[in-house]
């Protein structure tokens, strides 16, 4: 077993000598298909365990669902709701070791203001109090500190009012405010968990597609070059999400759209608290405005059927946005318009077709299934029980191999850039701007010593708080291949797309110096 994490720095030349000691054979235990939060967690389950793990993505780290998340990691209040008390706590469980130990770099408590305003009657707002009430008995049974996540409160209009400053204020009586979990990005945990993985010797290989999947074996091409090989391994895990079914045609997945719109934090006046507005008529359905790194507010979220072929970039319909606005707008002194909207993304949640039911109502919980050809699928979950998952998905196979199974050691594993983490190195203070150790954390001082190119702590654009020295690191430390894995990945510039043409020529000549 690899006790010692090695370098967990990934980078082009590591890519090409890993994929150069592929082609020339070798046992392999276990190959992963798909580079999202559920393949980065097996990976990194895997090696932790002692597994020679081999993980592909097609395109990029978090290049598909995972990277257009609402960012929370949930308690699972909303599966309480519905009587799924197993789901809510495995939730809450895991959320409290992601909170505590292993990447608390990278999630704060956020706030979470229901204000009450007319609109809310008091039937609603009792419902909602009683269902605040239950998150902190979640909370408490999944022994997660009120230090960690506060409790559930209500608070006066004034309060409510410098929580959330845009909030509508006739007839506001006050808020009440519970805390969950939010990831400062979810593409950062997804490359963080990969590296973490890397760094116990998996090998992490981006650009490269696996086809022809077996349970034993998988023909790989490297997108970059063309070059194709075969590979066999002990095990093969299918993590590609709302691409499972195309990698293992046993599967019958039914895909929902949940869209996002992207707003300066100005036009909502820079709340500290995320905006909770109860979509009118419906007592368990509401949308969140939340506030984000970059000086951004997030609004979300819908959930629609999206059936039919999967694409590559899933794009938000003119009638979800107009839902979304029209639901906040119920809370805002100010209306947001379409003239305020500067980005606005989808994903597709990669839902297990149960065979009836709204998409709303399908199972969050997830599946680890072996399919006829041997291979094994895991599929739903979401990015708060990544962990969960993996060591589901790593026993399976495990046992299935037959002999001992090591134990799961992900619980106690912190991730890179996390307290605990044998790359983490303090850093005096104000040596790094606090957006840099907000994304960081334990690593800012790495980011900061590792960088070569001139002026590192400049904006790579005015007005975007992401260094120069970062996007240095993504090349030489998190795998970035170009500009737009920097953009769009391991930075999230490129939700708004005229920032990420104001960066676009800074990281480019980045990237181009860091390749010459
Ligand atoms: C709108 C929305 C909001 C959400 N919000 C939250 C939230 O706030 N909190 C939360 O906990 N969860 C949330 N979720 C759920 C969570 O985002 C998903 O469950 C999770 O990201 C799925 O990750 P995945 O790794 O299974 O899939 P993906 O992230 O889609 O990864 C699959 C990967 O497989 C790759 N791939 C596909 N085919 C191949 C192939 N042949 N070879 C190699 N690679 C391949 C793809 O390129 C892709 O990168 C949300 C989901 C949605 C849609």
């Amino acid at each position: 077993m690899t006790e010692r994490p090695g370098t967990t720095a990934l980078d082009a030349r590591r890519r090409a000598g890993e994929l150069d000691t592929l082609a020339a054979g070798g046992p392999v235990d276990l190959l992963v298909v798909g580079g999202g939060v559920t393949g980065a967690g097996v990976a990194l389950d895997a090696a932790s365990r002692g597994l020679r793990t081999v993980l592909v993505e097609a395109r990029d780290l978090a290049f598909g669902t995972s990277r257009w998340s609402s960012k929370l990691v949930h308690g699972g209040l909303r599966y309480l709701a519905s009587g799924r008390i197993g789901v809510a706590r495995e939730s809450a469980v895991e959320r409290g070791i992601l909170m505590t130990r292993t990447a608390p770099h990278l999630i704060r408590a956020l706030p979470q203001a229901v204000p009450l305003l007319p609109s809310v009657g008091r039937g609603t707002a009792a419902l909602v109090h009683t269902g605040f009430l239950a998150g902190d008995a979640l909370r408490w049974s999944a022994r997660t500190p009120a230090a960690v996540l506060p409790r559930a409160r209500r608070v006066g209009p004034d309060t409510a009012q410098r929580l959330v400053p845009a909030v509508r204020t006739a007839g506001l009586r006050g808020a009440l405010v519970a805390h969950d979990g939010q990831l400062v990005d979810d593409a950062r945990l997804v490359t963080a968990i990969a590296r973490t993985a890397a760094g116990y010797g998996a090998s992490v290989l981006t650009r490269v597609r696996a086809d022809r999947v077996t349970g034993t074996s998988a023909e790989l091409t490297d997108t970059l070059t063309g070059r194709s090989l075969t590979i066999t391994a002990g095990a093969v895990v299918n993590a590609t999400g709302v691409w499972a079914d195309q990698v293992d045609e046993s599967i019958r997945l039914r895909p929902s759209r949940g869209t996002h719109l992207v707003f300066d934090a100005a036009a909502l006046g820079h709340p500290r608290a995320a905006l909770t507005v109860p979509v009118p008529g419906s007592t368990s359905r509401f949308v969140f405005a939340l506030p984000q790194q970059l000086g951004r507010v997030v609004l979300g979220l819908t959930d629609e059927d999206a059936p039919g072929p999967v694409p590559d970039e899933p794009v938000p319909t003119e009638q979800e946005i107009d839902f979304l606005l029209a639901t906040v707008n119920t809370a805002l002194e100010r209306r947001l318009t379409r003239a305020d909207v500067r980005g606005a993304f989808a994903g597709l949640r990669p839902l297990i077709d149960t065979g009836d039911g709204d998409t709303a109502d399908l199972s969050r919980r997830h599946a680890v299934l072996r399919s006829p050809s041997g291979v094994v699928t895991v599929v739903g979950g979401k990015l708060t029980t990544y962990r969960a998952m993996a060591q589901d998905t790593v026993d399976f196979v495990l046992r299935a191999r037959g002999g001992a199974v090591p134990p799961c050691r992900t619980a106690r594993l912190p991730l890179v850039g996390a307290p605990g983490h044998p790359d983490g190195r303090p850093l005096p203070d104000g040596a790094a701007p606090a957006s840099l150790l907000a994304r960081h954390g334990g690593e800012a001082r790495a980011v900061l010593e590792s960088a070569r190119l001139p002026r590192p702590l400049e904006p790579v654009a005015e007005g975007i708080d992401v260094t120069r020295a970062e996007i240095e690191y993504a090349v030489t430390h998190e795998g970035a291949l170009d500009a737009a894995d920097v953009l769009h990945r391991r930075t999230r510039i490129g939700l708004v797309p005229a920032d990420a043409d104001r960066a676009r020529a800074a990281v480019e000549e980045i990237v181009d110096a860091l390749a010459g």
